[in-house]
């Protein structure tokens, strides 16, 4: 490890509150706390740190400005919820048990288009047969890759981890769909266990809600954000929110108004493609909730 150093630059690869572990340019890692409160540090950032005289614990200075961050709705209160940053590459797991919550995984999917971070949905659990999922075909017809694996029989796992690549990825859905055991499969090394994390961050019994990067076999990272459940992707501006549904934005170039939201405004070109079966009604209740969802929290925002 580096002795004492003035504002280095390192990752962040556990997070919980203002604590967690850096991993420093040589591969080393280093347990952090935040001291300024108005500095929010997740997994995926980018910080500079310092090392106080006879101190073990950096301390995180700044923020590398982020490429992205992926953020949700607070449930009830008015406060949005940061998960993680950087991302390049988001996975939204889905398993023939529990049954699929294809609303979330289109909520996971508008988020990734804001980010401007490429997503995919993990049909997991193959070992039990094969997805009968209509709505899956139509997310796969919108180009996103579903790539089919089981953490238990070993299918799809060279396929993620290429899809993967060497970037940061996400693996985010619904509890019990499988994410915990597909990251063990990929990262066996899971480089800390949670005993040594919990040494090493000084999170104590935190360690299990915390969020942590694990470095896989094949190059790339996967974030682990336990204990997120429900998602609401956190939009600030709501007419951002079609850039999140590709076959709505598309259609919306032959709305009559240029700022149609497409509700009940005459002329929309969405609502006559969502009518003629163009565009799935799935998709398009999802549309109009997250857009609800974001008028709501702008109207917050604003009050
Ligand atoms: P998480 O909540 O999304 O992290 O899900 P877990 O990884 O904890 O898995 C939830 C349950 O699904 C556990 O009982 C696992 O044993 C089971 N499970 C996970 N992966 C597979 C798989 O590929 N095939 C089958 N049949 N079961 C799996
Ligand atoms: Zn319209």
């Amino acid at each position: 490890m580096s002795s004492v150093g003035q504002h280095q630059e390192a990752l962040v690869v556990a997070a919980h509150g203002r604590r967690g572990l850096l991993e420093l340019p040589d591969g080393s890692s280093m347990p952090y706390l935040v001291r300024n409160r108005l500095l929010k540090v997740v997994c995926g950032d980018r910080v500079h740190w310092s090392l106080p005289a006879g101190s073990e614990t950096a301390v995180v200075e700044d923020l590398v400005a982020r490429r992205n961050r992926l953020r949700r709705q607070s449930a009830g209160r008015g406060d949005t919820e940061l998960l993680a940053a950087n991302l390049s590459h988001l996975a939204a797991v889905i398993a023939p048990q529990p049954e699929p919550d294809l609303f979330l995984v289109d909520r996971y999917l508008c988020a990734a288009e804001l980010m401007g971070c490429s997503a995919a949905v993990i049909a997991n659990k193959r070992d039990l047969g094969p997805f009968a999922e209509t709505g899956l075909a139509v997310i796969a017809a919108l180009g996103y890759p579903v790539i089919e694996a089981s953490s238990r029989s070993g299918t799809g796992l060279a396929g993620l981890s290429a899809w993967l690549g060497d970037g940061i990825g996400i693996l985010v859905g619904q509890s019990g769909a499988g994410k915990s055991s597909l990251l063990n499969a990929l990262a066996p090394a899971a480089r800390l266990a949670t005993g040594a994390l919990s040494t090493a961050t000084r999170l104590g019994r935190h360690t299990t809600t915390a969020s942590v990067m694990h470095r896989l076999a094949a190059g790339g990272r996967l974030i682990d954000t336990p204990g997120v459940r429900g998602f609401i992707p956190a939009i600030d501006d709501p007419r951002s929110v079609q850039t999140g549904f590709l076959e709505i934005m598309a259609a919306a170039a032959g709305c009559r108004f240029g700022d149609c939201s497409h509700g009940d405004e005459p002329g929309c070109a969405v609502k006559q493609a969502v009518q003629s079966g163009a565009i799935d009604g799935r998709r398009y209740a999802s549309y109009r909730q997250v857009l609800a969802d974001a008028q709501r929290l702008s109207g917050r925002a604003r009050s």
